[in-house]
């Protein structure tokens, strides 16, 4: 192994400071060690890749995720992208003691035309196993058609393969007033699902239509929206097969910074756009069903997708939601508005850290007699303290949460308020590092070692 410009760093004592491993072709590495991480450009890395490989022509590198995919990076966005990834992976190192590892990249080089893989062969990139002939062929194949990626896995999982004996059920992740949350493991893929587990007393008929209802959600595809893998009836409940997030949902996390909650709501408005796009309304938006996971990715969960479901849910569990507009607590028209207030109500209760009618108490969930929500439909709405937060989030907030619906901000309008614009940004890593800080801090508190 050659080491570049400094020596190894075993640990990393900030972020400032970050060692690249540029993984050669012919199986070996080279360390590199950066010690302006957060000023670090694409065209940076390609300049250190082009002093260590001098013969190659390198246009993009890859690394890798947690399912071994390969990733590739070509711009600075992509860039960022990566290092948000992988500062989250060096937090889960830091929690759990380890010793921290460096961040691996797999330059991606235009040969020389002679050199061209004109024999299609194929061969094995992965981790591990580069040898000599990999070398020389590896970077004309795609290196995600060598193994099961994501969306394969996606489309497996999708094709009606999902079935309660292929599914370990492990931890309990929570209750809902629906049903329960389990984290599992799926076995044929080794992947870990939430799986949400719903009792649900209807008939044969009832069961049919909801699967077709829940058709749609395969064709669900945004990073704002958490990823579906497939549903199925057992005796007399209904399981659905979703992406697990390792930073569970926001309800837990109480008051957040507004430079975080800022990002997040990007990431939330993004999801209602691109759910409103498709003509689906969300009917449930609330802290809860907004997961975060250890990469910075915010993404919604829950969303009113069959009308039958929630029919059914709604017949064992009755009481209104606390975060309902004020129209829908009157019985009146539901539209995209209402889900509006319910992203206001839900981002003030964020920023509050409690749920902003002093008179509600939420202890147990979300749901609650009529009579009881009565003043949101009777009272002023509440606004957020302007000395405490910035003028365009106590603005954000005031509009989505204006009594009259057609006064909310229409879809187009909400992506470009001066809350969303500002924090619009792309820096994931921001929300990774809370949800990562905030993971460590409640581990310690439960007296992990
Ligand atoms: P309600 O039933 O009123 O919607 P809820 O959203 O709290 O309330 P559930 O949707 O059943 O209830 O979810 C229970 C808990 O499970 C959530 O609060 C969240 O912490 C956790 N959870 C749900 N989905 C996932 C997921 N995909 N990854 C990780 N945790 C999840
Ligand atoms: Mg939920």
């Amino acid at each position: 192994m050659l080491w570049l410009l400094c020596g190894p760093s075993r640990a990393m004592e900030s972020h400032q400071v970050l060692v690249i491993r540029i993984k050669i072709p012919d199986g070996g590495a080279v360390d590199w060690t950066v010690h302006s991480a957060p000023q670090l450009l694409f065209r940076d890395v390609l300049d250190v890749i082009g002093q260590v490989l001098p013969d190659a022509t390198t246009t993009a590198f890859e690394y890798e995720d947690e399912d071994g995919d390969r990733i590739t990076v070509r711009s600075d966005e992509e860039m960022k992208a990566m290092l948000s990834y992988y500062y989250s992976t060096v937090m889960e190192q830091q929690v759990n003691g380890q010793l921290i590892e460096p961040l691996q990249i797999y330059p991606r080089a235009c040969k020389p035309p002679g050199k061209r893989n004109i024999h299609g062969l194929k061969v094995n990139t992965r981790a591990g196993s580069a040898n000599n002939s990999s070398s020389a062929v590896s970077d004309s194949l795609p290196s995600n058609s060598l193994k099961k990626s994501s969306a394969e896995l996606k489309k497996i999982l999708a094709n009606g393969q999902m079935n309660e004996q292929d599914i370990r059920y492990r931890d309990i992740l929570g209750h809902g007033n629906g049903g329960t949350v389990y984290k599992a493991y799926h076995v044929p893929s080794g992947k870990i699902l939430a799986v949400k587990v719903i009792p649900l007393d209807i008939t044969l008929e009832l069961q049919k239509q909801i699967m077709s209802e829940l058709e749609i959600l395969y064709k669900c595809d945004s990073s704002y929206i958490i990823g579906f893998y497939g549903a199925f009836f057992v005796e007399n409940r209904i399981s659905l097969c979703t992406e697990f997030m390792d930073g569970g949902s926001l309800d837990v996390y109480r008051k957040i910074p507004e430079h975080v909650l800022g990002r997040i709501a990007v990431a939330v408005v993004k999801g209602l756009t691109y759910l409103w796009s498709l003509k689906i309304l969300h009917r449930d938006v609330k802290p809860s069903n907004m997961l975060v996971n250890t990469r910075g990715q915010v993404k919604l969960c829950d969303f009113g997708v069959s009308t039958q479901l929630v029919n059914s849910i709604a017949k064992t569990y009755v009481g209104t939601n606390a975060y309902m507009a004020p129209e829908r607590i009157s019985g009146e028209q539901y539209g995209i508005h209402s889900d509006v207030w319910s992203l206001g109500i839900s981002f003030m209760e964020l920023a509050l850290g409690r749920f902003p009618y002093p008179q509600i108490q939420k202890n147990q969930g979300s749901l609650m007699p009529l009579q009881l929500l009565q003043c949101i439909v009777d009272e002023e709405s509440p606004v957020l303290p302007a000395g405490e937060f910035s003028e365009p989030f106590v603005h954000f907030i005031t509009q989505c949460m204006k009594k009259q619906p057609k006064e909310r901000p229409a879809p187009e309008d909400l992506m470009g308020h001066p809350f969303i614009v500002q924090y619009n940004d792309g820096h994931a890593e921001v929300v990774s590092m809370w949800v990562c800080r905030t993971l460590e801090e409640r581990r310690s508190a439960q007296g992990a070692p």
